[in-house]
């Protein structure tokens, strides 16, 4: 077993679904290191006993910390319910954390069926393997630009 390390967030209209998803992988969950947006956090404490590091809460900077956590390689996988029929003020932010993932390739699922399917994964539970995306192209491109002018 190798513990990841899993980060939380749910909306408002969403965090009843993510305390009962937790409480139904509750002794998967308690083997991993858990981060969470404040009162996602705070509920999955007092609700559920789990230990958790929150971060502020999600429109207060919250998502975007976790989002710097993703891009520092401290998360390894973001269970995030978002809500589809509610606008967010921090919409922006919402964005940001989802287009992070992607950018650094780290799993995410944004409901309850597809955070069953990513925990009862094989791969949850054992050293996985992420293929870290080769950014050497973006981060040279001036360079580029520059020989070409030369
Ligand atoms: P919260 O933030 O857990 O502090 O409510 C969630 C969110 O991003 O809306």
């Amino acid at each position: 077993m190798t513990p990841k390390d899993l980060a939380l967030v749910a909306h408002d209209g969403k965090k009843d679904e993510l305390l009962a998803w937790a409480k139904k992988h509750l002794s998967t969950l308690k083997k991993h290191r858990l981060y969470a947006t404040g009162t996602t956090g705070s509920l999955l404490k007092s609700e559920l006993g789990l230990e958790v590091h929150s971060f502020k809460s999600g429109p207060l900077g919250g998502d975007m910390q976790i989002g710097a956590f993703i891009a520092e390689d401290k998360i390894n996988a973001l269970i995030f319910f978002w809500d589809p029929l509610e606008s967010q003020p921090h919409d922006p932010d919402v964005k940001a954390l989802l287009r992070i993932s992607v950018v650094w390739n780290i799993p995410f699922a944004t409901n309850p069926a597809s955070a069953d399917y990513m925990i009862t994964s094989p791969y949850f539970d054992k050293e996985y393997e992420e293929k870290t995306p080769d950014f050497t192209e973006h981060l040279q491109r001036f360079d580029h630009d520059r020989q070409r002018d030369e």
